[in-house]
């Protein structure tokens, strides 16, 4: 089975990784993803130190403000390590701040150029201000209209059933992880019951958002997207192993770099 979003690059689990890693024994590929340059390059460390572990390399729009030609330089040569297997994550945060909106979208087009140059996936992240939905309702167009060339999943998936629709119709994946468990996301589990079977990968985004019955637990780990998968399975009425048969194959689609 496959984690196709965890960040074991950040702490506790960077720290604590000798302690962790036999917990990546169970798993066939684990994708741990960057959010600036620092952490990108340790996701690398931690591919080449792992059989079963590709590295995701960008600026989160947290880290926005980052962002400048020597940073771009970089991320362009870094795509033609081994085992980089996408550019992410990448996208738009209005929850923690608008003042740099300018910025992030710099940020975002840039690194669509990148990947789209270098031949890669994206993962994006996408969150709006609290009961809002502006920042799916920005990027959801932008991605359609300009970058659906761009093989790519929307990571933690927390828009509206119309963006959803809007993305599988132009060919992007939707990631689901913890919350997907939570007592109070009905409208996540109706999107994840309508979404196509080609389309969906499941996901952990550990050390964060683990998934019931775990939740509030501090760190989450990668072998906890089995708990995701089996919801998924019960919200879509199939069997957990057909559900993780079609997500893994989804993910090897999407991610072409994970040989195991
Ligand atoms: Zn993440």
């Amino acid at each position: 089975m496959i984690d196709t979003h965890c960040h074991l690059n950040t702490e506790p689990l960077w720290s604590e990784r000798d302690h962790w890693k036999h917990t990546l024994d169970d798993l066939d590929a684990v994708i741990v993803v960057g959010f600036d340059r620092l952490s990108s390059e340790r996701a690398m460390v931690l591919a080449q130190q792992h059989a079963n572990v590709y590295a995701a390399i960008g600026f989160h729009p947290d880290s926005a403000l980052e962002w400048n030609d020597a940073e771009a330089s970089w991320l362009i040569s870094a795509t033609q390590m081994p085992k980089v297997v996408a550019i992410g994550e990448i996208g738009l945060d209005l929850y923690r701040r608008h003042d740099t909106l300018e910025a992030q979208w710099n940020a975002l087009r840039a690194q669509q150029a990148i990947a789209r140059d270098a031949g890669l996936p994206v993962i994006y992240h996408c969150r709006p201000t609290a009961e809002s939905n502006d920042a799916y309702d920005l990027l959801t167009p932008q991605l359609v209209s300009e970058a659906s060339d761009v093989r790519a999943v929307v990571h933690c998936f927390g828009g509206s059933p119309e963006n959803a629709v809007a993305l599988w119709d132009a060919g992007f994946y939707t990631g689901f992880d913890g919350p997907l468990t939570y007592k109070k996301s009905t409208l996540l589990r109706e999107i994840a019951k309508a979404c196509p079977d080609t389309r969906m990968l499941v996901e952990t985004d550990a050390p964060y958002l683990s998934p019931e019955p775990f939740r509030g637990k501090f760190p989450n780990l990668p072998e906890c997207v089995r708990q995701v998968a089996t919801k998924l399975a019960e919200v879509r009425s199939m069997s957990v192993d057909d559900c993780i048969e079609q997500v893994d194959a989804n993910a090897r689609a999407l991610f072409t770099g994970i040989v195991r």
